[in-house]
């Protein structure tokens, strides 16, 4: 008897999803069409912000946070390797290590708020570009061409903040790298938290 049960709470969170299959189609259509990445990151950030501006679509599977460290839940993998959507679940207090991409991406502030420090390598060292607060609905964007290392914290230290990212690639397989203070790099392939793949 549990079974139309269950059928029922995939049809509800189906129809939760709403916004994110919509954003995935409109998203895989903007890569069919274009091209260049100045327009692309353009049109995808007001998608992202539409993303943004819908509510309640975020499934609580990807939204917990963790006490030990920050986490990123994979939402969608585009079949062809060409995008990625992805949560981060920022606990209080919590960031990521100094860091590159080595792709593009879009980051847009779900709930909360966090801080990007941009960080340049020149003579041996890795020097602060300066700190950027993005509050709930901000959109950042990342380019490798134009230097791309940072570092993401909550701006919180009491509360969870959580963004949407989206990347050139299936972004937990990337092959990148995190950066000490003497700006000298190691490997990094960041991975996903497991959550449950989602009844798009
Ligand atoms: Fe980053």
């Amino acid at each position: 008897m549990t079974r139309p049960v269950e059928r029922l709470r995939d049809g509800d969170l189906h129809d939760r999803l709403s916004p994110l299959r919509r954003f995935i189609s409109d998203f895989t259509e903007l890569v069919d069409g274009v091209s260049d990445k100045e327009a692309l990151l353009d049109h995808g950030g007001r998608l992202l912000g539409e993303l943004l501006a819908a509510e309640g679509w975020l499934p609580e599977s990807h939204a917990r946070p963790d006490p030990d460290r920050y986490r990123q839940y994979l939402l969608y993998a585009d079949p062809a390797g060409r995008f990625s959507v992805v949560s981060f679940v920022w606990g209080p207090g919590q960031a990521t290590p100094v860091h590159d991409h080595t792709v593009w991406g879009l980051v847009g502030v779900l709930s909360g708020a966090e801080i990007s420090e941009r960080f340049a390598i020149a003579d041996g060292e890795l020097r602060s570009l300066g700190k950027e607060r993005l509050g709930t609905g901000a959109i950042d964007r990342l380019d490798p061409a134009a230097g791309d290392i940072h570092r993401v914290s909550n701006a919180y230290d009491d509360a969870v903040s959580i963004s949407i990212h989206v990347y050139g690639a299936d972004i937990g397989t990337v092959e990148r790298s995190i950066y000490d203070m003497k700006g000298q790099a190691r490997p990094f392939v960041s991975a996903y938290a497991p959550a449950p793949d989602l009844p798009f």
